[in-house]
């Protein structure tokens, strides 16, 4: 970091990009190359690059590592294996030490064009700027509309709100990242923590754009199972439902119990066919488990909350130390 003589300018703020890398090994000279110039410019602050080597199999670590041996003001950390993006961001805010820091994905969809824009609103005063893709068009069909779809499910059940198309890639002040600090949970909704905290928040809009090498690391299970963390963490409104439903259900039964008893005492018994009642069964059958299911979702997740397990371990830090 720069260290100022007591009579040079005042300390200048110091911006920190915190940046998971899983697999990056193609993607990663590309970012430094693009990433440097910008922060040039950006004269009037400090900056340090906080990459987090998310338990990689090639070889991210050994470029990040080289990266770091001719620049001080790359860091890198290395976790002891992939403990997934979220765990993995979650580190590097927990080690940046910036007066603002910006989470960014390796793989430059996020531009670094925008850096500038984020700092600028920073000055005017905001706590947090997002970056809003304007358009998604460097993602497929299916992913553009599963996302419109969560986004609406979620806003819809959650009590706070995530804003649309926007991604990890925002900058937050540092009173913003002490507030984050605090929220304990073990499995964390990066998107949903951010908007918990809340705070001054402006909205910058950008292009986002095709991945710069290598591929996605999201798969649509992944993606499936992400949503699925995410409205479970913030939301019980699925727990609620199971008792609208419920209650649904055994108002009908109990009508239907009424019209069967007076058609016994209009008609005298008859025997009716066992299918029907065979496929209430079932379908009763049906429904309950899935209320299960539903409970079970939260249950699990509040059976690993409660063991209060570390979210990341850290094999070893590097960063150069002399010139
Ligand atoms: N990433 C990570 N750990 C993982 C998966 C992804 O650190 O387990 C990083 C990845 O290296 C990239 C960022 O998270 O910097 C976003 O991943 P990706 O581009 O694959 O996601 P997408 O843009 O397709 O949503
Ligand atoms: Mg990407």
């Amino acid at each position: 970091m720069h260290v100022n003589s007591p009579d040079q300018a005042p300390h200048k703020p110091l911006l920190s990009l915190v940046v998971p890398f899983y697999n990056e090994s193609a993607a990663v000279a590309c970012f430094f190359q693009r990433i440097t110039p910008i922060l040039a410019v950006l004269d009037t602050l400090d900056y340090e690059i906080v990459c987090i080597n998310d338990g990689s199999a090639d070889d991210t670590l050994a470029q990040l590592i080289a990266i770091a041996d001719r620049d001080r003001r790359v860091r890198v950390i290395d976790l002891s294996r992939n403990f997934g993006k979220e765990a993995a961001l979650t580190a590097g805010l927990n080690e940046a030490l910036g007066d603002a820091v910006i989470p960014i994905d390796a793989d430059l969809q996020d531009p670094p064009e925008v850096i500038p824009l984020l700092v600028e609103q920073w000055r005017n005063g905001y706590e947090v700027v997002l970056a809003k893709r304007a358009n998604r068009d460097s993602d497929s069909y299916m992913k553009r509309k599963t996302a419109g779809m969560f986004y609406r499910l979620y806003n819809a059940v959650s009590d706070i709100k995530l804003p649309e198309n926007v991604g990890d890639f925002r900058l937050v002040d540092r009173q913003v990242l002490d507030a984050l600090k605090q929220l304990p949970e073990n499995r964390r909704f990066m998107k949903g923590l951010f908007a918990w905290v809340g705070f001054k928040t402006v909205t910058v809009e950008y292009a986002r754009e095709a991945r710069s090498a290598g591929e996605s690391k999201f798969s649509g299970w992944r993606l499936w199972n992400f949503a699925l963390e995410g409205i479970t963490s913030f939301s019980t409104v699925p727990l609620r439902w199971w008792t609208y439903f419920g209650s649904a259900i055994s108002l009908f039964a109990f009508i239907y119990g009424l019209v069967i008893i007076f058609k016994t005492l209009i008609h005298g018994i008859d025997m009716p066919g066992y299918a029907s009642i065979l496929t209430v069964v079932l379908f009763l059958g049906g429904i309950q488990l899935i209320g299960i299911g539903v409970l079970g979702e939260y249950m699990g997740r509040t059976y690993l909350e409660s063991k209060g397990r570390p979210i990341y371990l850290i094999r070893r830090r590097y960063q150069k130390t002399e010139d």
